[in-house]
């Protein structure tokens, strides 16, 4: 059996991912989001947990990890360098870090967080360790006390 984050299928649409058409969202479901399900309580709240233990400064981005890559496609991209540098912003000096990946090269704040993961084996933990946390929580997505 394998382990997911606790979902139902969709009440608007009923699963298709699709809804009465308008301009903007076209026939998409707006509660799904197209995907013709969602999250539960408990789902929602693992997969946050299990996107926190994703969260990495970027000072301490390393060449050789992972940086989810939302700028074209949703996945990950692994780091080719990474050098500490600084950028002038209303005259004042920000550290920030040079991250050179194959989608080209970004500049972060240092003190700013990113989705990132030293490597797969890591990702799969942090999935394991957000799905013993589902199990912990009530229907309400709370800890159970
Ligand atoms: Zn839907």
């Amino acid at each position: 059996m394998s382990q997911q984050f606790e979902n139902v299928t969709c009440t608007r649409c009923g699963g298709t991912g699709k809804y009465s058409w308008n301009r903007i969202e076209l026939d998409r479901c707006r509660k799904c989001t197209g995907c013709g399900w969602c999250f539960t309580k408990r789902g929602q709240a693992a997969w946050e947990y299990y996107l926190a233990s994703q969260n990495v400064l970027a000072s301490e981005l390393e060449a050789g990890m992972f940086i989810w890559d939302t700028i074209k496609n949703n996945r990950w991209v692994r780091i080719e360098s990474v050098k500490a540098s600084e950028a002038i912003w209303n005259d004042r000096a920000i550290p920030t870090m040079e991250i050179k990946t194959s989608r080209g090269t970004h500049c972060i704040f240092q003190e700013n967080t990113v989705r990132a993961i030293k490597n797969e084996e890591q990702r799969k933990q942090q999935m394991i360790e957000a799905f013993e946390y589902q199990a912990t929580l009530t229907k309400t997505g709370k800890p159970a006390k």
